[in-house]
Order: C-alpha cells, then sequence, then structure tokens
C-alpha cells in the first residue's frame, strides 16, 4: 500500500481551485477530503459537514483553546481551520486526503506534516482572469470582493514556495497536470 499523502491545493480567491478538487475527487474516490471548520454564513447549496462544520464563533474558539485544530486562519471577519481529527483519521486509515485551504493554511500544513504533504498552487493565466471570474462568481458584496482582491499579491507571492504550481487556463487540462502530481506521489 502506498504511503498516504496529505494533498494540499490552494489559490488566490477565485483561481479555480475548487471545480479542480471536484474534478479531482471524482476521479479519486477513495481520497478523504477534509472538511474544514469554518464561522462563515453557509452559502445556497452547501450542508454541514459535507462543504464546512458551520460553527459559531464560540464554538470554533472553543477548538482553539481545546488544541483540536491542525491550523486555523481568521480573514474577512472569519475563522476557518482544519480539524486534527480529520487528519488523524485519514492517515490512520492509510488513506490520501484533499484539503481545500488558503497559503497559509497550506504552508502551516507542511510544517505540521512535512513528510506526508504535497502541495500544489493553482495559479491564475494572468491577474485580469483571476479578477474578472472572482467578480463573476457573484457570491461576495462589493466590501468582501474588495478585501478577497487585496489578498492577491500576497496570496501569488507565496505560492511561489509551494511544491508545485499549475496554471489554471483550461479546467481539463489542469485538472490532468494536478492528477499526474499525485499519482506520481502516491507510487
Ligand atoms: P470560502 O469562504 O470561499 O469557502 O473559502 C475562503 C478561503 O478559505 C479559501 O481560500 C479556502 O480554501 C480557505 N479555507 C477553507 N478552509 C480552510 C481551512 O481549514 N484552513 C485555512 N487556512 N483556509 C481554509
Amino acid at each position: 500500500m502506498p504511503t498516504p499523502c496529505l494533498i494540499v491545493i490552494a489559490s488566490p480567491s477565485g483561481g479555480g481551485k475548487t471545480s479542480i478538487i471536484r474534478a479531482l475527487r471524482e476521479r479519486h474516490p477513495e481520497f478523504e477530503f477534509s472538511v474544514s471548520a469554518t464561522t462563515r454564513t453557509k452559502r445556497p447549496g452547501e450542508e454541514h459537514g459535507r462543504e464546512y462544520f458551520f460553527l459559531t464563533t464560540e464554538e470554533f474558539e472553543r477548538l482553539i483553546a481545546a488544541d483540536e485544530l491542525a491550523e486555523h486562519e481568521h480573514f474577512y471577519d472569519t475563522y476557518y481551520g482544519t480539524l486534527k481529527r480529520e487528519v488523524d483519521r485519514a492517515l490512520a486509515a492509510g488513506r490520501s486526503m484533499i484539503f481545500d485551504v488558503d497559503v497559509k493554511g497550506a504552508r502551516s500544513i507542511k510544517e505540521r506534516y512535512p513528510r506526508e504533504t504535497v502541495q500544489i498552487f493553482i495559479a491564475p493565466p494572468s491577474m485580469e482572469v483571476l479578477e474578472r471570474r472572482l467578480r463573476d462568481r457573484g457570491t461576495e458584496d462589493d466590501e468582501k470582493l474588495r478585501r478577497r482582491l487585496a489578498r492577491h499579491p500576497m496570496e501569488m507571492e507565496a505560492g511561489r514556495t509551494f511544491d508545485h504550481i499549475v496554471v489554471n487556463d483550461d479546467l481539463q487540462r489542469a485538472v490532468d497536470e494536478v492528477d499526474a502530481i499525485v499519482t506520481t506521489n502516491l507510487q
């Protein structure tokens, strides 16, 4: 049995990471998905325990105090965090796990699990495309959109240190490239 990998996928907001992760999970139903905890409001179609564990700020802060998070970030007035028990469960079962986290979370997971982690940064073909995708998505009001756009330079800079960088110019091609990286690392 191959050693399980923690496949950590990050991108700037609007980088197309969610579509790539969805396609990768369809191709690899044997992979676990790390369901994060968050205090953000549920979007239409999201379910507690599937996309996220949707918690109150008090509940989230209790997890921090109890040291139950492998990493967490506080941005856009919202907490996001990876549950240690999710990672431990996958590793104990010898199963690889996919993470959808921000660039700082990706760095923290690599620090905590250096041997198992494979970081993949999904880069946009250009900053213009990135901004257009984020605006077209329409999930944010103006203020939130502005805050997400303001993070782009930091996110692009952080991405340079990742183990792998995949340019999302074409979804199918990008998925194939991510799949090839993952498959190689599992051998
Ligand atoms: P969204 O609100 O659009 O679902 O996610 C916003 C950002 O938070 C995305 O970049 C997403 O990858 C990131 N995120 C989701 N879960 C976690 C987590 O557990 N830890 C960290 N550090 N970031 C997360």
